[in-house]
């Protein structure tokens, strides 16, 4: 099967029928992930002109690792399946593109200090766990991760959960919100263990992954700031209210300050800080390009992004006017009445009715038209 993304054409397999479980991996729905890949590549290569080397850690048919080199990366493709390296290196060919294509283990290409790499990517089946502490070893400029384990990121599995990202997530309303956090706090923990500090420049939940890239700065002073901006979530099931403090250590309120309720969550350490760079979207919007078939999708996104607070969780409106057994009314009516009465507040790029803001809850029950 023939499919063009970008500037690229590339053969990938049959993803249905009896042969499924020998294919090559692909999935046409990650296309807004590879578009706003290919943008997020082009716009760290303008703010950091010396970048020049990517890895593509889990190459799959290569389409990623092909597009890179096609906009001139010097370009390393790894996988563990055989088919798919000869599919990757027939890829590369096709396209006229040079690249290095290797049928190795992620993590032992990742562990070589002989091979850094400026930029490195990963994109496993599930979650970037096993991998993290390689990829932080020896890539010098820029991490990329995709994550589609949402159950365990976001505490619908628990156990897994804390296996996996050695944090404690917890499942509430703003479950993605718990994803993107708990990813980012195991990637700074990573990091930090090699005295480099990671600043998310984007990062998104989009359907069932969390794709995130960062920045990285090879100082222990980086890495200490890194640590510095975990902490935790305590959250009450009961009325919805939530508050975050930071720090390693978790001081969880007896009980809910709104409602009395003693059912208190916590969940952490998360990252609780922006997990974007608004200079950086605006980059990467500007390197959508005609070619690419998300380019619309990718913008809006973007611009949600960009809209959003930087605040760790969100609410969801029809959630809370449950709680109050009243009907919904609309987000900008909604949204408007906040910002009237002196509050922050913006939806967020999770859709729906979900929105952020500085209030707490009894604040927003106050103004809620
Ligand atoms: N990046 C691809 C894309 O955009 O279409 C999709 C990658 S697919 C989700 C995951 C790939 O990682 C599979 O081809 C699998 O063989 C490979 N893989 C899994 N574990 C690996 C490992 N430890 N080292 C190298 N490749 C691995």
């Amino acid at each position: 099967m023939e499919v063009t993304e970008g500037a690229v054409t590339v053969d990938v397999s049959e993803q249905s029928g009896e042969a499924i479980e020998d294919a090559v991996f692909f999935n046409p729905e990650q296309e807004l992930n590879r578009d706003l890949t290919v943008a997020a590549l082009r716009a760290y290569r303008e703010r950091e002109p010396r970048a020049e080397t990517y890895l593509d850690a889990m190459a799959a048919s290569g389409i990623r690792g092909v597009r890179a080199a096609n906009d001139g990366w010097t370009a390393t493709l790894v996988d563990r399946d055989p088919d798919a390296v000869a599919l990757a290196e027939a890829n590369l060919a096709r396209n006229d593109c040079e690249g290095d294509v290797r049928h190795d283990d992620a993590n032992a290409v990742l562990w070589d200090p002989q091979r850094a790499f400026d930029v490195v990517d990963l994109d496993p089946f599930g979650t970037p766990a096993p991998f993290l502490d390689a990829a932080f070893a020896n890539t010098r400029d820029l991490v990329c991760v995709t994550a589609t384990d949402t159950a365990p990121l976001c505490g619908a599995h628990l156990k897994s959960g804390i296996r996996k990202y050695q944090t404690v997530p917890r499942n509430t309303e703003y479950h993605a919100e718990v994803g993107v956090r708990v990813l980012l706090s195991a990637m700074a923990r990573s990091a930090a263990r090699f005295d480099v500090g990671i600043t998310p420049v984007l990062t998104h939940a989009t359907r069932h992954y969390v794709r995130t890239y960062v920045d990285l700065t090879h100082a222990a002073s980086a890495a200490n700031d890194a640590v510095d901006a975990l902490g935790h979530v305590h959250h009450c099931p009961e009325c919805l209210w939530r508050t975050h403090e930071y720090g390693l250590r978790a001081d969880r309120p007896d009980a809910c300050p709104n409602c009395d309720g003693t059912n208190l969550l916590t969940a952490g350490p998360l990252w609780l800080e922006a997990t974007r760079e608004d200079a950086f979207l605006e980059r990467v919007r500007g390197q959508l390009s005609d070619d690419m078939a998300t380019k619309e999708t990718a913008d809006g996104l973007l611009t949600d992004l960009r809209e959003e607070l930087d605040t760790p969780t969100h609410y969801d409106q029809h959630k809370l006017y449950g709680r109050w057994g009243e009907p919904a009314v609309g987000m900008d009516e909604f949204l408007g009445a906040l910002r009237d009465a002196g509050h922050a507040a913006s939806r967020t790029h999770y859709g729906g009715t979900t929105f952020k803001t500085d209030a707490d809850v009894a604040e927003i029950r106050d103004v809620a038209p």
